[in-house]
């Protein structure tokens, strides 16, 4: 009796203390307390039922929220084993759909090389990915942010007629996402993808932009010197086949973004690359020195879009580019093992800047071309003299240099061109007088306002004052 009584007042004294707990939210103490409690009196109905409450408490909250996610993630488990294992035996056949899902495991780059403003503004979870997708997919329910586009990707991908006769094609569009096939640089479909020694893939170009600024892996960071020395990038045909067959219209609406852009960087009005550097002229020729991360690219791109053209600029303190330029045409570009390059180019035509802006880290204007006005008649032929005792005048000027100084102009421009047979043929005038703009001690300032002129009389008088200036100022 004695005992009895004591043992129910202890246990009232645990009761009390596992209901304390409860309301402190220490649901696994109180549990505790609890099954005290019947071990003292196991016939305690109280003690029964909140252990059994607090019990499906601490056990709830994976099947209470998230029942339907159960088979997702078990299968999910299971299908990372199923990797795990299949990778583990070496004689296993190659599977596209094991190797995709081996990519998008292992996809998880960290911030990728590339400036700030050449990065797209979409964020993306590469680690997320696979299991969100597999989410989808099974239970097609859409509480994700952006959920909706990437279940209509994944939509897109379902809908592909790609040989749904096919248990392997089926299979594969099934677990297939265009996400997995994405650039980590561009965030867009593999275009002309290239694998690197390290075993990363990146669209061609992506990859070249990421080398202008480092010879290193964008996701790695290995050392990609001696890759870079070489210039294969060799295209992963493996990779476009996939894409090929199993996205076949994401393919064909990235080949469009591709000429589009393509199209975009080949208009030589609008959006014209600038290289802000030096003088140039028609008809002169003008070697360069590309070593700078924003003019290799711009290099690559005229030579990949087949212009061959950009526009070069003297700098201005206030505009970034002067208002006046002329069009250069790369002839020749010889590429050195660490990414520079020399590039020959040779001038084209004269421009006005209508706009200045910006693409990718370089300058770019929209442009018009320049035209001597002709003239007829009277004024024909007395520009036709003038132009003859100019070109007589410039011609003892040349004469009169030192042996060592006209050979290093011949050398870097060419000797002094002839008299034009049509004087006003050209659109630019004749290319002598260019020629002769470049090799003057002139400043840049001094030398700019001739490419404005759209006169020829005007820009023949100009030559003589300098001419007759320079003669004055050697026999003084
Ligand atoms: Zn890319
Ligand atoms: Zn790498």
């Amino acid at each position: 009796m004695m005992i009895r009584h004591m043992s129910s007042s202890c246990l009232q004294g645990h009761v009390r203390k596992a209901q304390a707990l409860v309301s402190l939210g220490r649901t696994e103490e109180a549990l505790r307390e609890y099954l005290v409690c019947l071990s003292i009196e196991p016939d305690c109905r109280l003690a029964q039922t909140e252990a059994h409450k607090l019990l499906g408490d601490l056990l709830a909250p994976v099947t209470d929220q998230v029942p339907e996610h159960i088979s997702d993630y078990s299968s999910l488990l299971s299908f990372r084993a199923h990797i795990k294992n299949s990778i583990n035996t070496p004689s296993q056949i190659f599977s596209p759909s094991l190797w995709l899902s081996v990519s998008s495991l292992a996809s998880t780059p960290p911030a990728p090389e590339m400036q700030e403003d050449e990065r797209k503004p979409e964020v993306r979870r590469p680690d997320h990915c696979f299991l969100l997708k597999r989410k989808w997919s099974s239970t097609d329910e859409n509480t994700e942010e952006g959920g909706q586009e990437r279940r209509d990707d994944h939509k897109r991908a379902k809908s592909e007629p790609a040989e749904a006769t096919d248990p392997l094609s089926s299979a594969v569009s099934d677990v297939l996402d265009p996400k997995d096939l994405e650039c980590s640089l561009c965030m867009r479909l593999f275009y002309e993808p290239v694998a690197t020694p390290c075993g990363h893939t990146f669209c061609l170009r992506c990859l070249e932009r990421c080398l202008d600024h480092n010879p290193k892996c964008p996701l790695c960071k290995e050392e990609l010197s001696e890759y870079l020395v070489q210039r294969q990038f060799c295209k992963t045909v493996l990779m476009e086949n996939l894409i090929s067959k199993y996205l076949p219209s994401e393919l064909i609406e990235r080949q469009r973004i591709h000429q589009d852009e393509m199209a975009e960087f080949s208009n030589l009005n609008k959006n014209v690359p600038i290289f802000v550097c030096t003088m140039a002229f028609p008809t002169v020729p003008c070697p360069l020195h590309i070593f700078e991360p924003c003019y290799r690219l711009m290099i690559r791109r005229c030579m990949e879009t087949g212009t061959k053209c950009f526009g070069m600029c003297l700098e201005d303190n206030l505009k970034g580019f002067a208002d006046y330029g002329c069009l250069l045409e790369i002839r020749d570009v010889k590429f050195f093992s660490d990414g520079r390059s020399v590039a020959d180019t040779i001038g084209r035509r004269r421009f006005k800047v209508i706009q200045h802006s910006e693409r990718d880290g370089y300058n770019t204007a929209d442009i018009e071309y320049l035209e001597d006005v002709k003239v007829e008649g009277v004024a024909q032929r007395e520009l036709q003299s003038l132009h003859d005792t100019v070109y007589d005048l410039a011609l003892v000027w040349v004469n009169s240099l030192k042996t060592e100084q006209k050979e290093r102009i011949e050398g870097h421009f060419g000797p002094m061109p002839q008299k034009d047979s049509e004087l006003q043929d050209s659109p630019n005038g004749p290319s002598w007088c260019w020629w002769l703009l470049a090799v003057l001690p002139l400043e840049g300032r001094a030398q700019l306002p001739f490419l404005a002129i759209t006169s020829l009389k005007e820009r023949l008088s100009g030559i003589r004052k300098v001419l007759l200036f320079m003669a004055h100022s050697k026999h003084r």
